[in-house]
């Protein structure tokens, strides 16, 4: 019998679980306590729990079905962790520490069907989505890292690891419900941020599903020409569509939308590309993440490279008169391959 994730499930469904093995609901509570506020995951020490509860427990239900393959520590002080499954795939979650925040970038699946050109993760193809519990024990293992280190928690979490997450909507729609709750991860609903390469019928329903949390599209192209020789998506949905299903996101949810917009040189980050994003995001309830590329051996596309700093600064100028926040963010961990866009593992290489 499959083992029951405990970190996957809600506050009603764990009550549910620990009646289920004949226990008072009480204990849920204790339980809970010792899952979130102590962050335990070995039954047999959570002593405040009867004998034969923890004998159940240890029978039916686990939190850890991910066993750490490899850590990396950026000189940076990013951290990133290659994850296997019990089906020996593997995955990454990078740890990016600030003055005031720990902020996860998690995965949602291992590698990513997308084949966008400028993603390491691409050249990886698609094997399968990550699990609930798969998703939320990134976060727990993360926030047990941390107690060892300083005591913080995991104060953001960014669906921007592997995978495209409305790929694999249900799983991620819950997990950020999960992480909200204030008996489980506690993470406020603004500090979640899904992000999307842009599959329009999703974005949708995620309005519908999830919309208290923050979504980003990863537009990363001004016109259909730019973007449909980047992102084979474009060819699907292209751009005016994409910025249609935008405007309805905004609408129907009354939030406010991020575009990602990846720097390349000659490519995304000419003079022309800025003025044209420009008129996409002036009249929009918006605000603009510029990403400069990270390096890394893109499959068939070796001559994509950073633009310079001073091109960079002109494509901010142009921008910055538009009315709306742009920020570029600034690079993490490009030194253990743990930056956007460069996560990868060919899984023979460590099978
Ligand atoms: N699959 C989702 C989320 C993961 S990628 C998506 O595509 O939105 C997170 C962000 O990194 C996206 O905005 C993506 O466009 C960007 N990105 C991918 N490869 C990159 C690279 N080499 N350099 C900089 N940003 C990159
Ligand atoms: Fe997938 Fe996002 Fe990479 Fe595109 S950028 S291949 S959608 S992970």
């Amino acid at each position: 019998m499959a083992l029951t994730h405990l970190l996957s499930l809600t506050d009603q469904a764990l009550n549910q679980f620990v009646l289920g093995i004949g226990q008072p609901e009480f204990r849920s509570r204790q339980l809970r306590n010792w899952l979130f506020s102590n962050l335990e995951i070995d039954f047999q020490k959570m002593q405040n729990l009867p004998k034969a509860m923890q004998n159940s427990l240890q029978e039916t239900a686990t939190c850890s079905v991910l066993s750490l393959k490899a850590e990396q520590i950026s000189e940076d002080g990013t951290t990133k962790w290659a994850f296997e499954t019990q089906d020996k795939n593997v995955f990454e979650s990078v740890l990016i520490p600030s003055e005031n925040r720990r902020s996860l970038c998690v995965s949602s699946q291992v590698g990513c069907a997308m084949g966008c050109k400028f993603c390491r993760t691409a050249s990886m193809g698609f094997i399968r989505n990550l699990s609930l519990g798969e998703i939320l024990e990134q976060v727990h293992f993360a926030n047990r890292h941390l107690k060892q280190h300083d005591g913080s928690r995991i104060s953001n979490v960014i669906f921007m690891g592997m995978g495209e997450p409305l790929h694999n909507l249900e799983a991620v729609a819950l997990a950020c419900e999960i992480l909200n709750s204030e008996d489980g991860f506690g993470i406020s609903r603004n500090k979640i941020t899904v992000s999307t390469s842009g599959v329009v019928p999703k974005i949708l329903e995620w309005a519908r599903r999830a919309s208290q949390f923050k979504l980003a599209i990863s537009l990363n192209g001004s016109n259909n020409l730019m973007r449909d020789s980047l992102m084979p998506i474009n060819r699907r949905w292209p751009l005016e569509v994409l910025l249609e299903t935008a405007d309805e996101y905004i609408r129907l949810t009354g939030q406010r939308l991020t575009f990602e917009y990846i720097l390349i040189k000659d490519i995304t980050a000419t003079p022309e590309a800025a003025h044209e994003l420009k008129q996409i995001a002036a009249h929009r309830n918006c605000k603009l993440n510029l990403i400069p590329l990270n390096p890394g051996s893109f499959p068939g596309r070796s001559e994509l490279a950073a633009p310079s700093e001073s091109e960079i600064e002109e494509f901010e100028n142009i921008l910055n008169t538009g009315g709306f926040q742009v920020l570029r963010r600034k690079p993490r961990g490009r030194d253990i391959f743990a930056a956007c866009g460069q996560l990868a593992i060919q899984q023979k290489e460590v099978a």
